[in-house]
């Protein structure tokens, strides 16, 4: 990339959201290292101040989501509604992180003649590396508890949301001390720059990137975590409620066009089909395309030209390999990276958009003949984030539960979703290191110490 950071309204092509310098290689060391000296000269020992200024920090967040929720819309054309659900759970992780500031950093063991115990320590400096899809909450899911557990942080967002960042950013900083939170616009340049120099890195993106972050962060020996992308599967089996299933479908693989990492990517009918198509035909072309400003849109704009181009190309593959669409015509603005929601008729699961995360608003329906080839057929996918089940029989939801090939399973709910106080990653290629959020987001930030004391007096062992 070029020495700037560019980033547009997917909508509105002529509205340049922001376009600003990009961090060189010095400015990236000079944030380091007074990230560095901030850690260790104070915040990584003061924990009830840190609880303190968590809380203050979710308080400014609360105070700005409104415009942060305005900006999401107009930078990465997220609907409004999910905009703004978007910054609530911004503000609830740093709500929840303020209270984790003060949870137990270690462990009393058993032991004869001295005290064993274990410490966690933070790591120092924590490296992000943000998407652009979920501009405030990713950033926030991974510097919260990074800075909780006593790390300084330092983001760098995918330049498509360069100004969300920037802007959440200000708002974070303007609460905590000098150097404790930084965001550094930029390309893959500063990107590698930041995995070069941090002390411990947590990547989210897709898979390509997010192997060869793995590969540096091993190569340095520093702590990483890469939660990467999904071609995520609803199962429907024959009991399922048909209408419940494909409105919750519909809304896992078309909301915010496709865009998420949990999205619905493959849906398989197990057994009879009983007029689940034409529900699911129904419900996708009841959702509304168009604006993400209004609040009644579900499914706005892709991200960019080439976004589109990825999704045309896909479903154009599939229909010249003989596989139908069972929606997509439907009339577009004129104006923006807008894509009609498809639904592939694709019963063996053979077209890219099967095997491959296309993310765009485009996904596959496939048939199984039971409840056991539907499960292979989840399985046989590389990707492994998230798979869902719809049934009202307890005992295939428990076969599943135990047999998916998913970081997270869910039954009768969408493959989207995700619980801040639940541990979030994938299995196979989406995810590599540690779970993120909930209880478990301290293990990357935090390194355990097992520690032996005893007065010189006490009796030999
Ligand atoms: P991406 O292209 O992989 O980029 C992710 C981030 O990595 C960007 O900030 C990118 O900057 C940066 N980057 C690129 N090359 C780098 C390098 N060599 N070293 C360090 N950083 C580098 O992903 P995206 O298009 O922004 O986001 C969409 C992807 O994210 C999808 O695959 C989606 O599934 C995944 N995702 C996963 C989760 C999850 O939790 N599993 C959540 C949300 C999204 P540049 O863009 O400037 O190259």
């Amino acid at each position: 990339m070029s020495g700037r950071v560019r980033s547009v309204s997917p909508q509105q092509p002529d509205d340049v959201v922001i376009d600003v310098p990009a961090a060189s290689r010095a400015s990236v060391v000079a944030a380091i290292e007074a990230a560095r000296c901030a850690q260790g000269e104070w915040w990584a020992a003061a924990p009830t101040s840190r609880s303190a200024a968590l809380a203050d920090v979710a308080n400014a967040v609360a105070t700005g989501a409104d415009e942060l929720s305005t900006l999401i819309v107009r930078e990465v054309g997220k609907p409004l509604v999910e905009a703004r659900g978007e910054v609530a759970r911004a503000i609830a992780i740093f709500q929840y992180a303020a209270q984790q500031a003060l949870d137990p950093t270690g462990e009393v063991l058993p032991r004869e003649e001295a005290l064993l115990y274990t410490q966690r320590r933070p790591r120092g400096v924590a490296g992000l590396i943000t998407p652009w899809n979920f501009p405030a909450a990713i950033p926030v899911w991974k510097a919260a508890p990074a800075l909780a557990v006593g790390n300084t942080v330092i983001v760098k967002p995918a330049p498509q949301a360069t100004a969300t960042a920037l802007r959440l950013g200000e708002i974070v900083s303007g609460v905590l001390p000098p150097a404790v939170f930084a965001i550094v616009p930029g390309g893959s340049g500063t990107g590698a720059d930041v995995v070069d120099l941090a002390d411990v890195v947590s990547f989210t993106g897709s898979a390509a990137i997010g192997r060869g972050v793995a590969t540096a962060a091993v190569g340095r020996g520093v702590p990483f975590q890469a939660e990467m992308g999904g071609c995520n599967v609803s199962i429907v089996l024959p009991d399922a409620d048909r209408e419940h299933a494909a409105r919750t479908i519909a809304a896992a693989a078309m909301s915010f066009a496709g865009q998420k990492c949990t999205a619905t990517s493959r849906v398989i009918v197990a057994g009879d089909d009983d007029g689940f198509t034409d529900a699911l035909v129904a419900a996708v072309d009841r959702l509304a395309v168009g604006d993400p400003a209004d609040h009644d849109v579900t499914v706005g704009p892709v991200i960019g030209p080439d976004a589109v181009a990825r999704t045309v190309a896909a479903g154009r593959a599939a229909s010249a390999g003989g596989i139908a669409q069972l929606t997509g015509n439907r009339a577009l603005p004129e104006v923006g990276s807008f894509v009609a929601p498809v639904i592939l008729d694709d019963p063996d699961g053979e077209s890219l958009v099967a095997n491959e995360e296309v993310f765009g608003p485009i996904c596959t329906l496939e048939r199984t003949a039971n409840v056991p080839s539907a499960i292979r057929a989840a399985n046989r996918g590389t990707f492994g984030l998230v798979a869902a089940l719809f049934t009202a029989d307890l005992a295939d939801a428990l076969t599943a539960t135990q047999q998916l090939e998913a970081g997270l399973v869910r039954i009768n709910e969408a493959t989207t979703g995700v619980e801040f106080h639940a541990p979030f990653g994938g299995e196979k290629a989406s995810s590599q290191g540690p779970r993120e959020q909930g209880k478990y987001g301290r293990d990357l930030y935090t390194s355990v110490h097992t520690i032996t004391l005893r007065t010189q007096t006490a009796r030999g062992i």
